[in-house]
């Protein structure tokens, strides 16, 4: 156990070398996030405008995030491939809504070495064009169907005002691009995989999600019908986590994806398209995190554990491998651990550290606890204190980390709950957006000029419309014309 001038030393602001110099979120929200991205050592800024290096750390948890993904795509019969950068100019303008709506994010290479090229390359904001053309070519007949491909990529989109993770100019993603042989099929892709989606953020990052259709406005460029999951951050805006288009046959007509069907009729392909990408991390950051820094969920923890043992008498012949001992044992059942025994840095130090950085469980070990076989651990969601016996150590941390995995996702969907309203007049609807951010969920007639007229009057934009919403025959919360479906609406990143 620490002593009292170490456990002094765990206190916000007392240890040393500015690890807890963390803004507090009630201060400034904004400000708050900046600073653990940085001193979390999650990402940096860098000589590139808008574009961040992710430190091994916060790389680390995209890793995690990705085999998290990955094993679900995998298991539902997807491949991954790999397809080129750039994007001609004349492939990119060949489905008109989506080069409209792309264009103004465009990057442009224009030359290669000296000489300007006869035709400039787009860097691909998304893949649907370069990843389209090759369908074309690989798909003659239904038998070929489906094809269920996902890449893990970057992508380049340039954007005026940029934030670590949650907007980038260039970030990494995921992009999952099918065909299939019926529009049905292609549906119920789109829709399986927005359950996936949304099954993985809850399971995965502890992070609960609202699924439901987009309205027209904010659907992707060029698609049918997209779907979102859309989570709710700790200042109460909206993160768009995860989106899902049903692109019908729009980019299969523009780039020729045809295909001898089983009637022998030549027919158009009906393609899909679906990613989530870095801004996650910035999601888990939000959902999560307190004024002490990261929390993170165990499951995507670079380390679920950190082992801290406490340097006194010789501590390096009786407490350093008895922490080795419990570090293995540890490791046997598939937990990371990290054992920090840097003679360089106090354990009080290394406890604000750790804290600051969300692992999930701080483990202490010193000459006390040894004679009485046990370990201090300390949760850093709730920031209690227990001591554990060393007797069956290994399979109680296991045990721990899914609890510790449940009360966040729980925790999460409560201020979820407490933060959403839902409203029956238009005034309700403003006074509410104007004291407590949060979701509000309103009727609305379907009418863009509805949509716009709100997002005028209240910055609140149409997150999505949930499936089996409740107010089915409910009016319109801006016309009081019928509502088809209730929408979700809030201010969001
Ligand atoms: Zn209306």
């Amino acid at each position: 156990m620490a002593d009292k001038a170490e456990q002094k030393q765990q206190n916000p602001g007392a240890a040393k070398g500015g690890v807890t110099e963390i803004t507090p979120q009630s201060e400034n929200f904004s400000q708050w996030y900046l600073d653990v991205v940085r001193r979390a050592e999650l990402a940096d800024y860098t000589e590139v405008k808008g574009c961040m290096a992710i430190r091994p750390y916060g790389y680390a948890i995209w890793e995690l995030i990705q085999q998290a993904f990955d094993k679900r795509f995998k298991a539902t019969g997807h491949v991954n491939a790999y397809f080129p950068l750039f994007i001609p100019a004349s492939l990119l303008n060949k489905e008109k809504e989506h080069v409209e709506g792309f264009t103004p994010q465009v990057a442009w290479v224009t030359k290669g070495g000296d000489e300007e090229l006869a035709e400039p390359l787009a860097i691909r904001p998304t893949s649907e064009v370069i990843i389209g053309t090759c369908y074309a070519k690989w798909i003659k007949s239904w038998r070929d169907l489906p094809v269920l491909i996902n890449q893990w990529a970057n992508v380049v989109r340039w954007e005026k005002v940029t934030r670590p993770f949650l907007r980038t100019t260039e970030f990494l993603w995921q992009e999952g691009h099918t065909a299939h042989e019926t529009a049905e099929e292609a549906q119920e892709e789109t829709l399986k995989i927005l359950a996936l989606y949304k099954e993985c953020a809850e399971t995965e990052l502890a992070m609960p999600v609202v699924d439901g259709q987009k309205s027209e406005s904010e659907k992707f460029a060029g698609a049918s019908r997209t779907y979102s999951i859309e989570a709710l951050m700790g200042d109460g805006r909206a993160l768009q986590a995860g989106t899902s288009h049903n692109l019908g046959q729009n980019f299969a007509k523009a780039f020729g994806i045809q295909f001898q069907g089983r009637d022998k009729a030549v027919q158009h392909a009906w393609t899909t398209s679906w990613g989530v990408s870095t801004r996650l991390i910035g999601g888990v950051i939000m959902t999560h995190g307190d004024d002490n820094g990261l929390i993170l969920p165990p499951r995507i923890a670079p380390y679920q554990v950190v082992i801290v043992p406490i340097p006194r008498g010789n501590w390096q012949e009786t407490v350093l491998p008895k922490a080795k001992e419990l570090q293995a044992s540890l490791q046997a059942l598939g937990v990371r651990v990290f054992l920090d025994d840097r003679d360089s840095q106090t354990p009080g130090w290394k406890f604000a550290e750790w804290e600051m950085r969300g692992v999930p469980l701080r483990m202490e070990i010193g000459p006390k606890d040894l004679e009485k076989s046990a370990v201090m651990v300390a949760r850093r969601d709730t920031r209690t204190k227990d001591s554990m016996p060393m007797d069956g150590l290994a399979p109680a941390i296991v045990a721990k980390l899914d609890e510790i995995q449940a009360a966040l996702l729980q925790r999460a969907r409560a201020f979820r709950d407490e933060h959403t309203t839902r409203v029956g007049s238009y005034d309700e609807f403003k006074a509410t957006m104007e004291g407590r951010p949060g979701f509000v969920i309103a009727g609305w007639c379907g009418s863009a000029d509805c949509e716009a007229q709100i997002k005028a009057d209240t910055q609140a934009t149409l997150r999505n419309i949930p499936f089996g919403g409740a107010n089915v025959t409910g009016t319109c919360v801006k016309c009081g014309k019928p509502s088809p479906a209730e929408a979700w609406f809030a201010k969001a990143y």
